[in-house]
């Protein structure tokens, strides 16, 4: 009897993993293999591949399972090892009718362990299986039963039973039909075990995958916190669930990410919006100072010192509350508390799973503060670069665009940046207008790693040229090569124009300045000379004039005179100089026979030279009739003139000669005096320049600037040949053309 029971039992084991699942066979495999190498027994554990949905570890003890190496075909000697065997099995080995109540005829002891309940209970009458399979899962469970055994084929798959203390549990079943020779369905034999285990790793799994996914795809910390504290409700029944967010104090204020399966938990979020929690206090205070999770099983029963919104949780009925950091690197994120309508004990498994959900979002909040932070820093320069009313660029160190900001198109005269990258490829040649300025500019950045105020003349694309000013630095990669340049510029144009304006202005200011004062300076001096020879004169002649010679007398008188002309002529030339300097001097051409008309001067010539002078006079080519400003010709040649008999006091020859040939009139004036020392040469036309070798002779400097407006005015040009202590050369070329023909002429030099 009893070995037929046993036989009974094994055949039904052997039924059961012959069933061939491969999964099972599998497993069997693995058991052989491990009597095999390891006689000893440790815990191995087998991948029952069950369903596709259906993913776990089935855990077996070897050193429990002494026998399962047994090949099942061998001679069965002995019941106990088979009890052994069936009583170590994590599930239950069963046979049943296959009827709606799933009436058991035979259980293993693993049914108390799977259950709750003992096998005498499941064999008897007092409780039927159907009643303990999930009311949801029963259908289910029929069909596929029925769907298989249709089709003779073994059964597997998983659903949820409740055990006998009330605690719910996946369980996978796999079993088959037991036919009779006629085909005729007996019974079922199969096994079930416990996979909830497996079942809540692969549902948290899929949680938090979901979770990471959605709040991958959130767009700020807030949303993601709000998708986070959505699917914890969601996927694990709390109704409700908020968040709070530490303040650079310290202070717990409510975020804008919630949840609520019910409105009438409104009245909770309102309080939840006015309220801080400090560090330490209330619920979400102890949970960010601790950094632990923490479970009220009944927070409308809980002292308000432990639970501030105690009477608002009451009007809302909620009761269960739990509090979880986020934190990264010991850093508080945000805490979350969550509150549901029922009353429960601390679920350990929930904080592990809300915890390890927690830990998750807070490496995925700090990335995506991160990112945010990024994308915000990102946009905010990529405004500042659009927006710049200053050009941005970005050069490698061959002169070619990285990068330019639409200012810097604009600064530059093109469309585009796109358009100026792609036009501006050779930053030394095209941009700068000093060949070597990039080559100046590199060299800064080189020396200093930045240049300040960098000005220069460029190019823009329509050939203007404008002023720029750099700010720039180089950018190096971690071996210190420069990667490029970048920097910004500046249009200075305006500020450089009006800077050359104020300078030229400052300039005139200066002159003038000079001017005044070379002129009081001259004036003073040549004034006071011929001043004081008059009043000298007429003192002599007053006080002694009636001891005196006639002869005397008229010496003294013309010492007088000549005084008195050396001032007029001085007067005359500040005239001539001032009206010059107005634009107001005017030539105006009449017929002149000019030889005549220097013969006459040289006559006045002759007067002033004292006799000292040999003069001589020689006109060439038809100089008859020229047309010519006359009073203009007078200050030109008595200048030239009086200067030859001025600056060789010790006499020699003067000589006037005049060229009338091809449309020119050529005067030239020699002398053999002291000549003009080379440093003085430039400054000969300048106003109140005088040579360094003057000495004594007397002067203004005021003729030779006088005589060159003249010749300008006349449209023609003046130069000068000297050699000091040996002579000088004047030659005054004017063309023979109608005056209306002249160009305009510059207003008299000043000093250079
Ligand atoms: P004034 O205004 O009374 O003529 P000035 O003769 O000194 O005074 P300019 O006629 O303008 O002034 O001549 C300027 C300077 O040029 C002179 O002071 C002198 O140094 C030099 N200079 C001009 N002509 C001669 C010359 N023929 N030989 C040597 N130096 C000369
Ligand atoms: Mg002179």
């Amino acid at each position: 009897m009893a070995t037929q029971k046993i036989e009974t039992q094994l055949s039904m084991f052997h039924n059961i993993i012959s069933n061939k699942p491969s999964s099972v066979l599998k497993a069997q495999d693995e058991i052989d293999r491990s009597m095999e190498s390891d006689a000893a027994g440790e815990e191995v554990k087998l991948n029952l591949d069950a369903t596709s949905s259906c993913q776990f570890a089935l855990p077996i003890n070897f050193a429990t399972l002494p026998l399962c190496g047994l090949s099942l075909d061998n001679q069965v000697q002995d019941e106990a090892p088979f009890k052994t065997l069936m009583n170590n099995l994590p599930g239950m080995v069963y046979r049943s009718r296959n009827d709606r109540n799933w009436t058991k005829e035979f259980v293993s002891v693993g049914c108390y362990q799977l259950t709750g309940y003992r096998a005498t209970e499941l064999l008897g009458n007092q409780l039927i299986y159907a009643q303990i399979i999930h009311p949801d899962d029963q259908e289910e469970v029929w069909n596929q039963v029925q769907a298989a055994c249709a089709e003779r084929k073994p059964f597997q798959f998983c659903y949820r039973i409740t055990t006998a203390s009330g605690e719910e549990k996946w369980v996978w079943e796999q079993g088959q039909g037991v036919y009779s020779a006629s085909g005729e369905l007996q019974a079922l034999e199969g096994f079930i075990t416990d996979i909830t285990f497996a079942k809540r790793a692969e549902e948290e799994s899929r949680l938090l995958q979901t979770m990471i996914q959605a709040i991958a795809n959130a767009d700020d910390f807030h949303s993601a916190l709000a998708v986070a504290i959505r699917q914890v409700c969601e996927a694990t029944g709390w109704n409700y669930g908020e968040a709070w967010i530490p303040r650079s104090d310290g202070i717990l204020e409510c975020s804008s990410a919630w949840y609520s399966s019910n409105p009438i938990l409104e009245p909770f979020r309102r309080q939840s919006e006015l309220t801080t929690f400090a560090p330490g206090i209330g619920l979400p205070g102890r949970v960010g100072s601790s950094q632990q999770p923490e479970w009220i099983p009944n927070v409308s029963i809980t002292p308000d010192s432990l639970f501030s919104r105690v009477q608002t949780a009451q009007g809302c009925g909620l009761k269960a509350g739990f509090g979880v950091p986020i934190s990264c690197q010991e850093q508080v994120l945000a805490v979350l508390t969550f509150f549901m309508f029922e009353s429960r004990q601390k679920d350990e498994r929930l904080v592990q799973l809300v915890g390890c959900v927690a830990a998750q979002l807070g490496s995925l909040m700090q990335r995506k503060q991160v990112e945010v932070a990024l994308r915000q820093a990102e946009a905010k320069y990529r405004s500042i670069f659009e927006n710049s009313t200053e050009g941005i660029f970005q050069t490698t160190p061959e002169g070619r665009y990285l990068s330019a900001n639409p200012a810097l198109a604009r600064l530059y005269g093109y469309s585009s940046p796109t358009e100026l990258i792609s036009s501006l490829t050779d930053i030394e040649h095209q941009l700068y207008i000093e060949q070597n300025r990039r080559a100046q500019f590199i060299h800064l950045l080189q020396e200093h790693g930045v240049v300040v105020q960098f000005e220069s003349q460029v190019y823009r694309r329509d050939s203007s040229v404008i002023w720029i000013s750099e700010n720039a630095h180089a950018v190096y990669d971690d071996t210190g090569a420069v990667i490029y340049y970048e920097g910004m510029v500046e249009d200075i144009t305006e500020r450089k124009t009006a800077e050359v304006e104020i300078h030229k202005a400052l300039e005139k200011e200066r002159e003038l300045l000079e001017l005044k004062t070379r002129f009081v300076s001259m004036a003073s001096h040549e004034f006071r000379t011929p001043l004081a020879t008059i009043l000298l004169g007429t003192d002599l002649l007053k006080s002694f004039g009636h001891n005196f010679s006639d002869d005397k007398k008229l010496k003294q008188l013309n010492k007088i005179e000549i005084a008195a002309k050396r001032m007029t002529k001085l007067l005359d030339d500040i005239l001539l100089i001032s009206k010059a300097g107005a634009g107001k001097l005017e030539c105006k051409p009449t017929i002149i026979n000019i030889k005549l008309f220097c013969q006459e001067l040289l006559e006045d010539i002759q007067l002033i030279s004292t006799r000292k002078h040999k003069v001589d006079f020689d006109c060439q080519g038809e100089c008859s009739q020229l047309e010519m400003d006359e009073k203009l010709l007078h200050i030109m040649l008595s200048n030239l003139l009086s200067n030859a008999v001025k600056y060789s006091p010790q006499g020699g020859t003067i000589q006037l000669q005049i060229i009338c040939e091809n449309q020119q009139a050529i005067f030239r004036v020699t002398d053999e005096g002291i000549g003009i020392p080379e440093s003085d040469r430039s400054r000969i036309f300048e106003l109140f320049h005088r040579s360094s070798n003057v000495g004594t002779i007397s002067g203004t400097g005021l003729g030779m600037a006088i005589t060159k407006k003249a010749v300008e005015l006349h449209g023609g040009s003046i130069t000068f040949e000297s050699q000091v202590g040996v002579g000088t050369t004047f030659t005054v070329c004017i063309p023979t053309i109608q005056p209306h023909q002249y160009s305009s002429i510059e207003p008299i030099r000043r000093v250079g």
